[in-house]
């Protein structure tokens, strides 16, 4: 056990002994294994706090209903959401060595992964100037130390039960239903974020358009039940060719999907499509009335772009699409790549 009395769990969850930890070791060992069966369904809160009074107080009103995560200053904050269970909530101080409340919120802000994560600012008494700043900035609330128990379980409560809400609608808002991918209106609205956060970085964007090939003479031989299914099946393929956190696969429309890859320089994304088209073909779906194949196959165009003020993720994508017909063009089943 840590000397503040907080011990590692599974999935690197830190969970906070209630009151004090030597004394009543074994019963916390017991309901460590009670809140590790249902860590799954628990709503997870990031505590930001230089002051362990603070956090110890915040974490005991809370460890009850919620998984505890705890962080010192605004690195550790910043760090602990990279791991792969990002809080639903933050409750951040505003007055802290190095980084203050307001640069760590700044920050979240500026990340499309935790720009949507509600931060609660905890805040001196009377001290309106920073509780209005920071809701300027962005905060979602506040509360003030020293701190009322009913008032902070109540806000918290309502902003998780909020922030779970615009979840679930933004899931099914964001979710191509037939093949679980992401639906075009996710792909314009995250290559939006991406494209200004490359640009920020003068870091390369690639894109890559794919379209099944002879997919109207695949319905028609086969019915569209069997033409949703090769939807789904093409549509898995594709999703196992990328593995980063920002890479992004949506079902444009019809028989098109889009992937965007952000920080991808033109040879790994054509590698990358390459291997997408390979995959495709691998999985061996018959196709009688294909022109090109036996099988279901993939044509794509790809496209490696450093963003510019003067682009846009429109043009960028205009540009994808143009490779896309050439490669329809050249015989299908096949990549066309351009370079910015
Ligand atoms: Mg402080």
């Amino acid at each position: 056990m840590s000397p503040l009395g907080w011990v590692p769990c599974p999935h690197g969850v830190y969970l906070i002994h209630p009151k004090g930890f030597k004394e009543k070791r074994r019963r916390w060992r017991r309901k460590e294994v009670a809140m590790e069966s249902c860590l799954a369904t628990r709503q997870r809160i990031l505590i930001v706090d230089d002051e362990r009074t603070n956090r110890m107080v915040l974490a005991d009103l809370l460890s009850e209903d919620y998984d505890i995560l705890l962080a010192r200053d605004g690195e550790q904050a910043l760090a602990r959401l990279g791991d792969p269970q990002t809080p639903d909530l933050i409750l951040l101080d505003v007055m802290m060595p190095g980084l203050d409340g307001y640069e760590v919120l700044r920050r979240l802000k500026e990340d499309g992964r935790t720009r949507e994560i509600p931060v609660v600012f905890v805040t001196g008494l009377n001290d309106e100037e920073h509780e209005e700043k920071g809701l300027t900035l962005g905060a979602t609330d506040y509360v003030s130390k020293p701190f009322h128990p009913a008032v902070v379980r109540a806000r918290v409560r309502n902003h998780l039960d909020l922030a779970h809400r615009r979840k679930v609608l933004e899931e099914s808002a964001y979710l191509d239903p037939l093949t679980r991918l992401a639906n075009r209106r996710c792909f314009d609205h995250t290559v939006e974020g991406e494209w200004r956060r490359s640009l920020r970085r003068a870091q390369p964007v690639s894109l890559i358009f794919a379209d099944v090939d002879f997919f109207k003479e695949y319905n028609d031989h086969y019915g569209h039940g069997a033409g949703d299914e090769a939807l789904r099946i093409v549509g898995q393929a594709l999703a196992g060719c990328v593995h980063r956190p920002h890479d992004l696969i949506a079902r444009y429309g019809g028989e098109e999907f889009i992937v965007l890859l952000p920080e991808t320089p033109s040879d790994a994304g054509r590698a990358i499509a390459e291997t997408m088209r390979a995959r495709v073909a691998a999985q061996g779906v018959t196709h009688r009335r294909s022109g090109v194949a036996p099988v279901l196959t993939i044509s794509l165009g790809g496209y490696t772009v450093v963003p510019s003020l003067e682009g846009s993720p429109r043009q960028a994508v205009a540009v994808a699409d143009a490779g896309l017909y050439q490669a329809k063009h050249q015989g299908r089943n096949r990549v066309v790549w351009t370079e910015g």
